[in-house]
Parts: structure tokens; C-alpha cells; sequence
């Protein structure tokens, strides 16, 4: 987490959209545009923890590979360390994505499972370079270590793993390349709680460590309250608020946060919720609604916002959102 004096940026993004073709619901009808992210901008400081959360199919995920041009975007301009990465030639790119990793939801997936866990780990350090012969053993012990695995699993397979301790195998082959940046793609969401908050510890320690910056993607706001010093919420491809993590747990200036909020289970059995958790299915981003994409679901909807987009502008200092009525957010407690 960020301590003390604002720190630089070390990334920026532009106005990135993306969106997919995909198949229609009748068979001869043309393909449809999916818009997955919809003129996207926000910058991420290093050594903080930006926070990337909204329901399933808001974006977030596509954001992530995007950042790291896994996939390529539609338009918009993403700067790395003061250099621009899209259009970046391949070449350089496979060199600038060492300093640029990524961990995913389901480790297991990405594992290879003929292979023993510690050649998995030592496959970056070799494939890159960075080490050879002996140092390769000693290195990957030392991440081991560092990831809480002991020195007895280096010849184990990934079955042999239980889910907390195959995310720990993908943080360690993740920190050897020595990343600046790390795209936390849902990394504890099939996890049970108890284990939930081992990973997340650890890769808050590890951030103190090695200086990392973590773009921090996640359904889970109460996950996200615990790692995160920003959090920028996503409703169908755009984000509709951007706040201090603080600042938005305390007082959001955008409805569906405040829904968001109010749907995050309380572990107090005598507390009774009196407010409604989110209604309504959120609606296809191949044909969103007119106006504010919210305003099917929102409360505090009136004409304006069937009509107009609100802009995300600056409320108060370092807090953005999205709303024509963001002053009377927390009057209907949804
Ligand atoms: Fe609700 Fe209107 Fe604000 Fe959209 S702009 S979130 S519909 S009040």
C-alpha cells in the first residue's frame, strides 16, 4: 500500500475501448457489437493498489488483458513508465511484459500439470535469462519461501496442491521475472474465506517487499476494502466512480456503489439489513439503455438520466463519479 508522499505514475490509460463481435440470437442475422469497455481513463501510481470492481461482464477483466495487450484494444493510448505500449512492436512488448505480469483467477489452468512445481516456477528465470544452472534451484527456493511453500513441495506436482497453495506456486513463477506491475485478476475468488485472507495477506506483504503495483480486480468489495488505497467501480464497460478506498466505503456519490455496498454480507447476526439488496438483471452491453446504463435499476432515476450520459467528473478532491443526482446518493439507503 501507498505510504506517505504521492508517488508517481507508473501507468496511465486513455480512453480505452474494446469490444467483441459476437453472434446474434437468430440464425442469418449479423453479428453484434459487444462493447466490453467503453472509453476507459485512469492512472495508477506506483506502489499502490488500484482496486477494478463491478458485476460479472462489467469489463474489468477485459481491462486487465488489455493493460498487459494479451488482447489488443479498439482504441485508446496505455503508458507504461512514461512509454507508450500500444502499437508497441511485439518484440518489445514480450521484453516490456516481463515487468508487467499477471495472475489469474484459477491457477490450476495455468499450471502445467506434468510438470514438478519447482521447474514451474524456474520457467520464467530460464525463459528470460535470468539465471542459469545451480541459481535456478536456489532462486526458486527462495520464492518458494518467500510464497510460503516449503522446500519439500519443489519436486511435487500441481495435483498434489490444494487450491491456497497453487495460487502461492502462481504468485512465486509470477514475482521471477521481478515485475513492477501486477494485474491481480480475481486471485482469491475460488477460494475458501479462511484461505481468501492468507492470499491476500501475502500479497500485501510481498507489495511491501518488492515495491509492487497492483491493479486489483475483483467482484468482492469486501475483499477489496482490505488491499486495496483506490477502488474504481465498472457498470457495463465504464467506470461510474473512482475514490480513496476510505472515502468511498464512508460516503458513495454513485448509486450503484452504494448498492454495491449494501449487498456486502455483514458477519453480525443481529444486524438486519433494512435496505434492498441490487434488483433487476443488468442489462446486455450489446445493446445498453439509453441515457445512464443505470438508470433501469436506480432509485434515484428521473428524466435527465434516461436522456443523458452523466460524465465522470471530480465531486471533491480525488473523488469521481458518474451521476446527475451524485449529491443525494444515500437518501433512499438502498
Ligand atoms: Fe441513477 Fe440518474 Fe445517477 Fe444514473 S445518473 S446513477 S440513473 S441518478
Amino acid at each position: 500500500m501507498l505510504a506517505g508522499a504521492m508517488m508517481a505514475d507508473l501507468l496511465t490509460v486513455q480512453n480505452l475501448r474494446k469490444a467483441f463481435k459476437v453472434s446474434a440470437n437468430r440464425p442469418g442475422a449479423a453479428k453484434q457489437l459487444l462493447k466490453a469497455v467503453d472509453g476507459v481513463s485512469f492512472e495508477l501510481k506506483t506502489g499502490e493498489t488500484l482496486g477494478l470492481v463491478g458485476e460479472s461482464g462489467c469489463g474489468k477483466s477485459t481491462i486487465g488483458k488489455l493493460l498487459l495487450r494479451l488482447i489488443e484494444p479498439d482504441e485508446g493510448v496505455i503508458c507504461f513508465d512514461g512509454q507508450t505500449i500500444t502499437g508497441m512492436p511485439k518484440r518489445e512488448m514480450t521484453a516490456m511484459r516481463r515487468e508487467m505480469q499477471i495472475i489469474f483467477q484459477d491457477p490450476y489452468s495455468s499450471l502445467n500439470p506434468r510438470m514438478r512445481v519447482g521447474d514451474i516456477i524456474g520457467e520464467p528465470l530460464v525463459v528470460h535469462g535470468l539465471a542459469r544452472g545451480k541459481e535456478i534451484r536456489e532462486q526458486v527456493l527462495t520464492l518458494m519461501k518467500k510464497v510460503g511453500l516449503a522446500p519439500e513441495h519443489y519436486d511435487r506436482y500441481p495435483h498434489e496442491f490444494s487450491g491456497g497453495q497453487r495460487q502461492r506456486i502462481g504468485i512465486a513463477r509470477t514475482l521471477a521475472v521481478q515485475p513492477r506491475l501486477v494485474v491481480a485478476d480475481e486471485p482469491v475468488s475460488a477460494l475458501d474465506l479462511s484461505i481468501q485472507a492468507q492470499i491476500v495477506n501475502l500479497l500485501k506483504d510481498l507489495q511491501q517487499e518488492f515495491g509492487l503495483t497492483y491493479l486489483f480486480i475483483s467482484h468482492d468489495l469486501g475483499v477489496i476494502e482490505h488491499i486495496c488505497d483506490r477502488v474504481a467501480v465498472m457498470y457495463l464497460g465504464r467506470i461510474v466512480e473512482l475514490a480513496d478506498v476510505e472515502q468511498l466505503y464512508k460516503q458513495p456519490r454513485h448509486p450503484y456503489t452504494e448498492a454495491l455496498l449494501n449487498s456486502v454480507p455483514v458477519p453480525d447476526p443481529q444486524h438486519v439489513r433494512q435496505h434492498q439488496i441490487l434488483s433487476g438483471e443488468i442489462p446486455s452491453p450489446i445493446n445498453p439503455p439509453e441515457g445512464c446504463h443505470f438508470h433501469p435499476r436506480c432509485p434515484y432515476a428521473q428524466e435527465i438520466c434516461r436522456q443523458e450520459y452523466p460524465k465522470l467528473t471530480e465531486q471533491i478532491e480525488g473523488h469521481q463519479a458518474a451521476c446527475h443526482f451524485s449529491d443525494e446518493v444515500g437518501r433512499f439507503k438502498i
